[in-house]
């Protein structure tokens, strides 16, 4: 079968719902606010903001983020993890329990496995909330407990630093499993357009949005595929949506305004940058670098020259083609391998 020919409104392919995008244009990627992140002993992972909005360090993350970085991210490694967060932000779904809902149908009365998932999610966001208020407590105690001459300056230090944002804050174990969900949702979207199989899809199932007992390769059907991709979506979409703003002479948002508005946070913006991709019918292409694999939908580094090269590409950057020439190179040149080898040695 021709690639070219599967496209998201393409029959069946993802059971008899078809998957459809409003706008169908491509929407502009908002910035994320980025700020120093921690993990803690108890396995939070702390992010601090100023107490100035106008002052909060913000990102435009990289094209493809939640293919090339997201999807080959180590969730068994806390550095990496830490690493990830402290460049771009914590990936925070706002309900798994509603994707499984929705993808079990929304039966009423909810299944026992929807309320469990709800209960974990639940607890968890109250430890988080609860975590970010006992470390505003310390913080305020440790001023109060300052001999009254230090306290003013120790209040400026705490002004700048800032505090714990208990939005951005969340459990690494939350993370992890946003990751795996969205994660999910991409190999779902992967099998739609014919790039995966709908067996890889199940076999690689990663987050706890699966019905207990449900055994490897037997969830989720094709129906529930297509569910889970659009809920997961949606709730990251609904921080992305058109909006007023009002700013004053100096370019300063108003307070009275922006309190209304959440702000789109990493997960908002990762799910923006897929739904771009689904709204383009994107093709995606696997990385043919051995040590690389990646999928990506543009090869990088191309964008310097305004153009991209969609067709017959192999590989997701030009480092990743200079490395198969280099090593095809050395393969046909053995003198020449040698010659790296001492290089490398000294
Ligand atoms: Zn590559």
């Amino acid at each position: 079968m021709d690639p070219s020919d599967i496209g998201p409104n393409v029959g069946d392919n993802t059971s008899e719902l078809r998957i459809i995008t409003w706008p169908a244009e491509q929407l502009p990627i908002p910035a994320v606010s980025v700020g120093p992140a921690r993990l803690a002993g108890d396995g939070f992972i702390e992010v601090w903001l100023p107490w100035n909005s106008s002052e909060e360090r913000r990102v435009v993350v990289p094209d493809e983020l939640y293919l090339r970085a997201l999807m080959t991210l180590s969730l068994d490694d806390s550095t990496a993890i830490l690493e990830f967060a402290a460049a771009y932000g914590t990936v925070i779904v706002p309900s798994l329990a509603k994707v499984l809902s929705a993808a079990q149908g929304r039966p009423d009365p909810e299944t026992e496995d929807v309320e469990r998932l709800r209960e974990r999610e639940s607890e968890m966001h109250l430890s988080t909330i609860e975590h970010a208020k006992v470390c505003m407590e310390s913080t305020f105690a440790g001023v109060r407990a300052a001999p009254p001459n230090q306290q003013e300056s120790l209040l400026d230090a705490v002004e700048r630093i800032g505090m714990i944002s208990p939005r951005l804050t969340c459990h690494v174990d939350e993370f992890r499993w946003s990751v795996q969900l969205l994660r999910d949702m991409v190999r779902i979207w992967l099998a739609n357009q014919g790039s995966l199989t709908f067996a890889d899809v199940r076999e690689q199932w990663e987050s706890p949005v699966r019905p207990a007992g449900t055994s490897s390769g037997s969830w989720p059907s094709r129906e529930a595929c297509a569910r889970i991709l659009a809920v997961g979506l949606n709730q990251g979409l609904d921080r992305v949506r058109a909006r007023i703003g009002l700013v004053d002479v100096d370019g300063m948002p108003d307070p009275a305004v922006e309190k209304d508005y959440e702000q789109p946070d990493l997960f908002s913006v990762l799910c923006l940058q897929f739904t771009n991709h689904i709204a383009e019918n994107a093709r995606y292409w696997r990385c043919q670098n051995k040590n690389c694999g990646r999928w990506f939908v543009r090869q990088s580094e191309r964008a310097a020259v305004g153009q991209y090269r969609r067709k017959g590409v192999k590989y997701c950057s030009k480092r990743c083609a200079k490395a198969v020439a280099q090593r095809r190179w050395q393969e046909r040149n053995p003198r020449g391998k040698r010659g790296a080898g001492d290089e490398g040695s000294s």
